[in-house]
């Protein structure tokens, strides 16, 4: 049967001899996303990903769904996030074992996925889950590990549970304190977010915890 696939609307890039079409096709939508045209690169990743389909290597299938799934969730495609970053898991679970770096990320976009289409309490339990197992076998100030952390963090503020979002960010800001340096990226991250305020846009779609957001005034009414 045909592929469905949509073709991207530029031209395929010429390839040298030693590249598989998958490989160009990944570094042609790693490059259109450079250039901050999400769209294109998200097709062109969709493209990678079906080519890395057929008797590729387990490398470049993993590579491939590590290039769709955040343009996935990056252009709106929130189903097909979900059902991407749950390929890439299984792909570096499999290739990399489950407390590998990448599988972890891998988990902890599936999560973030999860949360964007409303399943905020699986989000949140397999989330808290990728932060135990980075603790453990990365240790507490590995970036896996704080990122995990600050994640969690975000996914409890936004589903109204400020108390526990801040529990998690004085954690990750003690850890960062500790181990890294003034000047490390991640080090201002978890005070950046510690400034964020819950995202609104949540609000529509979580279905986990309520009671700490504002009360309508129709309720009151009723
Ligand atoms: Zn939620």
């Amino acid at each position: 049967m045909p592929t469905r696939t949509p073709m991207p609307r530029t031209r395929q890039p010429a390839h040298e001899t030693h590249q598989t079409p998958a490989r160009a096709a990944i570094d042609h939508a790693a490059a259109r996303q450079t250039l901050g045209d999400l769209t294109d690169a998200y097709l062109w990743a969709v493209y990678a990903r079906t080519l890395a389909h057929h008797g590729t290597s387990a490398a470049e299938q993993l590579d491939a769904a590590e290039v769709l799934a955040p343009l996935a969730a990056l252009t709106g495609h929130t189903d097909q996030a979900v059902t991407a970053y749950r390929d890439l898991t299984d792909l570096a679970t499999a290739a990399l074992g489950a407390s590998h770096e990448r599988a972890l990320h891998a988990r902890a976009g599936l999560a973030a996925a999860h949360q964007r289409i409303g399943r905020c309490g699986q989000a949140i339990r397999d989330l808290a889950d990728v932060y135990t197992t980075a603790e453990r076998r990365h240790g507490p100030e590995a970036p896996v590990t704080l990122k995990a952390l600050t994640q969690l963090a975000c996914l409890y503020r936004d589903c109204g549970s400020p108390d526990i979002s801040q529990r998690c960010l004085r954690v990750a800001a003690t850890i960062a304190a500790r181990y890294l340096t003034n000047g490390d990226p991640l080090r201002s991250l978890v005070s950046d977010i510690a400034r964020m305020p819950a995202s609104e846009n949540h609000r529509a779609v979580c279905t986990q915890f309520t009671p700490s957001l504002p009360v309508p005034v129709t309720s009151l009414a009723a």
